[in-house]
């Protein structure tokens, strides 16, 4: 069911489709996915130029299918800290999460299913369902809502993994006091799912202290400011057409 979501947010929010960058997100993805817990799935990392609301910084539909915003790409001001929030999607993956609206339906159509049964029919699947009423009204970002406890895991999976895969987890604690972190202040405005930045910034700083002390930490990278530099490029150019 992933991947008909993915085509269908695809289609509707427009993949930036650029290689170059991709590549890039591709390259520091799978380095994370490797170190991650759940290694075996197949990952795919694209960038993707709009969303539904502003804020966002990066999405994830599950089946290891990840979006990063464009908007995203050209605030966040260090490799380590997209590591970090690359890490953290692959962390809803790895931690088998399932979006509250999902458990919520779930929950309902256990109930609504035994009377369908009683009356002889049963309905689509619960994802196909999802997707077709929320596509609609164009509110993914209630799908993509995922639980405090399984918001705060996938925050700690994704400090460790960045952290495995060589990047300063220091990233993260700064990302959780800086303006920029804006996804989880949106969220947290909406439905209050999100832990708050000082909550955050309390258990990673408690995460990173257990952390052994590494040399030669990444914080940002040549590819990363070229990255950056192709972005200005692409929008130099839909400005000027
Ligand atoms: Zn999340």
């Amino acid at each position: 069911m992933a991947d008909r979501w993915a085509k269908d947010i695809e289609a509707k929010q427009g993949l930036l489709g650029d290689s170059q960058i991709d590549d890039y997100l591709d390259n520091i993805g799978q380095r994370l996915a490797k170190v991650s817990q759940r290694p075996g799935l197949k990952y795919s990392f694209k960038a993707i130029k709009s969303f539904d609301r502003p804020g966002i910084a990066a999405f994830t539909v599950g089946g290891g299918r990840i979006y990063v915003l464009i908007s995203f790409l050209r605030d966040v001001p260090s490799e380590a800290a997209l590591a970090f929030t690359i890490g953290h999607e692959i962390g809803h993956n790895a931690g088998y999460h399932l979006p509250l609206q999902m458990q919520r339906r779930m929950f309902l159509d256990k109930i609504v299913s035994e009377v369908a049964l009683l009356a002889g029919r049963i309905g689509e699947s619960d994802w196909e369902k999802l997707v077709r009423e929320y596509s609609d009204k164009a509110s993914y970002l209630l799908l993509l809502e995922f639980s405090r406890e399984d918001e705060k895991e996938a925050d700690l999976l994704g400090v460790g993994n960045a952290f495995d895969a060589g990047w300063d987890p220091t990233a993260a604690l700064l990302w959780t006091r800086t303006g920029s972190r804006t996804i989880m202040q949106v969220i947290d405005d909406l439905n209050k799912q999100h832990p708050s930045p000082e909550e955050s910034y309390q258990y990673l700083s408690q995460e990173i202290k257990t952390l052994d002390k590494k040399k030669g930490l990444i914080n940002t990278s040549q590819e990363f400011m070229q990255m950056k530099q192709r972005l200005k490029e692409l929008s130099s150019f839909t400005r000027s057409k």
